[in-house]
């Protein structure tokens, strides 16, 4: 809070409170040496920067996606007017199966939209050889993607165009905020002129209608005290996920298959259940505990109501049985321990855990008001 409020003292002394300012300016450029990434545009949320990045990419028609991801992959996809089509997602990496992608392209296909579920990227490699193929943009919703490299580079750097949400819930955050990503310079610059309401002079503007999407000073000072943190945030959080390991060996759950080509930065721990009956059954005990978890992602794309009908089968089956379990750089190992004793004893016994009459002490420290992995409970 101290290293905030020093932020804050400097934008109230400068009075410049948004619009390109000197903190928005540091920030794009601490990310891009902290990511080595040559550029990247800082933007108002993970969500106007998937509407940004298909707006760029110029993209009418069909949009192959996952259905096993956030609601903002599939409804920026609508927002823009485009169809959001469907394919299922691999059993193990729980990404966009590229095997299923080429039955699913039509005349009217445009671009691929995947998510690196979990921070686990997709198959990069394979994705963009159909792309290649059959002449598609490809966009990544990498929202859950920071600190995750790909052969040695930020997995930011891949694709025509990859989006970052900084939302409070995310590992690297800006309260709310988010980024674009693309090597090529005449879409950065079509995206930073889309950002400031298709200005490309203060009284002229770009031949196409742009939108609000910058971010402010305030948020960018957020991100620069986070960023300061980011080193120890991403290895505590490797070392509370072998902690789960070691605690939930054996236990009746499987594990995303992470990418072999990757350097992980743990944002989430995702856990499938073997039945949805045992999930439901953890997630009421854990919550007698006040420990509250989310269903990621739940329920799955495909029964949106604004959507074509769709079956998908793994989709539908893993978003059933799949929970993420609280991770957070301040999450305590006893705490951690409690969780895993919770679920073992349901496992085990399927009797009510008895939980002691003493305030379970579960220290939420500065995310009293943010989830604990979550967008929001009440
Ligand atoms: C969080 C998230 C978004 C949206 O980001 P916001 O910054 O909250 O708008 C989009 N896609 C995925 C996969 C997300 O997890």
């Amino acid at each position: 809070m101290e290293d905030f409020n020093r932020y804050i003292s400097s934008i109230w002394e400068r009075q410049w409170l948004s619009n390109n300012g000197p903190l928005v300016n540091e920030l794009e450029t601490k990310l891009q040496e902290y990511l080595r990434i040559k550029h990247l545009l800082f933007v108002s949320n993970g969500t106007i920067a998937l509407q940004m990045a298909i707006k760029a990419l110029d993209i009418h028609g069909e949009v192959i996606t996952t259905a096993f991801s956030y609601v903002a992959t599939t409804s920026s996809i609508a927002w823009e007017g485009c169809i959001p089509i469907f394919v299922d997602i691999d059993p193990e990496t729980f990404n966009i199966d590229p095997a299923k992608i080429e039955a699913a392209i039509t005349p009217k296909t445009k671009a691929i939209l995947a998510t690196h579920t979990f921070g686990n990227p997709c198959d990069i490699d394979a994705i963009q050889a159909i792309a290649d193929q059959h002449k598609l943009k490809v966009i990544y919703d990498a929202a859950h993607c920071f600190g995750t490299t790909y052969k040695n580079k930020s997995v930011f750097a891949y694709g025509d165009i990859s989006t970052a949400s900084f939302h409070a819930t995310k590992l690297f955050h800006t309260i709310e905020g988010g980024a674009v990503f693309t090597k090529d310079p005449y879409l950065l610059k079509t995206l930073a002129c889309m950002r400031n309401f298709g200005h490309n002079g203060l009284e002229t503007f770009d031949k196409r209608p742009g939108i609000n999407g910058k971010n402010c000073e305030f948020h960018a000072a957020m991100g620069l005290c986070n960023l300061e943190h980011i080193e120890e945030i991403l290895e505590r959080r490797r070392t509370l996920s072998y902690h789960y390991y070691k605690r939930l060996k054996n236990f009746k759950v499987s594990f995303p298959k992470l990418n072999d080509n990757m350097d992980y930065n743990f944002a989430y721990f995702p856990v499938l259940f073997e039945t949805e009956e045992l999930l439901l059954q953890c997630m009421k005990r854990l919550e007698g505990s006040k420990i509250y978890c989310r269903r990621y992602f739940y329920p799955a794309l495909s029964a949106l109501p604004y959507v074509l009908k769709t079956k998908l089968p793994i989709c539908e089956d893993v978003s059933k049985r799949m929970l993420c379990l609280p991770l957070y750089h301040t999450l305590k190992t006893s705490d951690l321990d409690l969780i895993c004793r919770i679920l073992w004893r349901v496992q085990n016994y399927q009797e009510p855990v008895v939980i002691k009459k003493r305030k379970v002490n579960i220290d939420l420290g500065n995310h009293q008001h943010i989830p604990i992995n979550g967008h929001s409970f009440p």
